[in-house]
């Protein structure tokens, strides 16, 4: 029985493994696949204290840090699904059960995409999801933000800080942000805003993108803009699908309510990172988030220890 079982192995579950362990506590991880989204990210340059750094680079030194401490790490194993009895029972894709007093759930998200021909060819080659991270890379250049909700404007009102020229293309027939954003947005002299716009291909030159097609859902017509960059701002999906029937509180979004502490509505059960609640999705918050579950499940483990 572990004391503290960490569900991910991404920047929050690798905050939490330590921390737990640092703890003198009996602690495991659970991945999918070690480094999440940060194995995805070719340059970070947010990391406070490291001025830039590459994804896979950040990966390796995570897992050599959880590997100087003495955790059990199972590697490309898949969690499907929790039950809460006299332990809290964590079943494996893989027929295994994993028992644990305490668990940290850090499961992460992922971006939604737009599943158009060369959206994955030019990943991080010109397709980006996350303006905080990539937008400093486009300084001077023109770029697309697709989806013109929330996070697609204030991605444009961000962008446009920063870049030459921004075109927002919003698949309806008009911008679902809130009022505010969109009387800010149409404030900007360097952003275009084409609605009733589908996105039909991601065009680049064999190394980066140079531009996009789309279609005009009211005519019918192909059109094709020039980019430097694309931002897909189309939604984030958080890995909670495997929760269903646990009895997790989740959001209408598929977070995992937390608390400050990170308490989860499962007592023992604490989470982190991009999978919850926290509204800023970044690996530096992550590992602080995965830093609290870990600490809020060793107070936890303190009061119950006659179980
Ligand atoms: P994740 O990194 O998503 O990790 C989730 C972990 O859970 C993975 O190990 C995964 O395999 C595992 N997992 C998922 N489901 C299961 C399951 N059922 N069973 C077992 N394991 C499972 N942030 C920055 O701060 N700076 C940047 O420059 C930056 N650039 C980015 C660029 C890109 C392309 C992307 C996609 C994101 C970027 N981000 C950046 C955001 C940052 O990567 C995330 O905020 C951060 O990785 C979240 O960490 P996490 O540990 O919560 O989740």
């Amino acid at each position: 029985v572990f004391d503290v079982l960490v569900v991910g192995g991404g920047p929050a579950g690798a905050a939490a493994a330590i921390y737990a362990a640092r703890k003198g506590l009996n602690t495991g991880v659970v991945a999918e696949r070690f480094g999440g989204q940060v194995a995805d990210t070719m340059s970070i340059e947010n990391f406070i204290s490291v001025s830039a750094t590459q994804g896979p680079k950040l990966v390796a030194q995570l897992e050599e840090h959880v590997n100087d401490y003495q955790v059990d790490v199972m590697k490309n194993q898949r969690a499907s699904g929790l039950s809460v009895g006299n332990n809290l029972e964590l079943a494996l894709e893989n027929g295994a059960t994993l028992k644990a007093k305490s668990l940290v759930i850090a499961t992460g998200a992922r971006w939604r995409t737009m599943n158009v021909p060369g959206e994955q060819e030019y990943k991080g080659r010109g397709v980006a999801y996350c303006p905080h991270c990539d937008g400093p890379l486009f300084k001077g250049k023109s770029v697309a933000v697709i989806g013109g909700g929330n996070s697609g404007i204030e991605a444009a009102i961000d962008l446009a800080n920063l870049v030459e020229h921004v075109t927002v293309l919003e698949f309806a027939d008009s911008l679902k942000a809130d009022e505010v954003l969109i009387k800010k947005v149409h404030s900007l002299s360097n952003v275009t805003i084409i609605t009733n716009a589908q996105t039909t291909e991601v065009l680049g030159d064999g190394q980066k993108v140079t531009g996009l097609t789309y279609m005009d859902r009211q005519s019918n017509q192909q059109h094709q803009l020039e980019l430097a960059g694309i931002f897909v701002q189309i939604g984030l999906i958080p890995n909670t699908e495997w929760l269903e029937g646990s009895g997790m509180a989740l959001t209408p979004f598929g977070e995992i309510a937390i608390d400050a502490k990170g308490a989860t509505s499962i007592s023992g059960v604490f989470a982190a990172g991009d999978v919850t609640t926290e509204p800023y999705k970044q690996i530096i918050i992550a590992m602080g988030g995965g830093a609290t579950a870990s600490l809020s499940a060793f107070d936890y483990l303190i009061r119950h220890q006659s179980d």
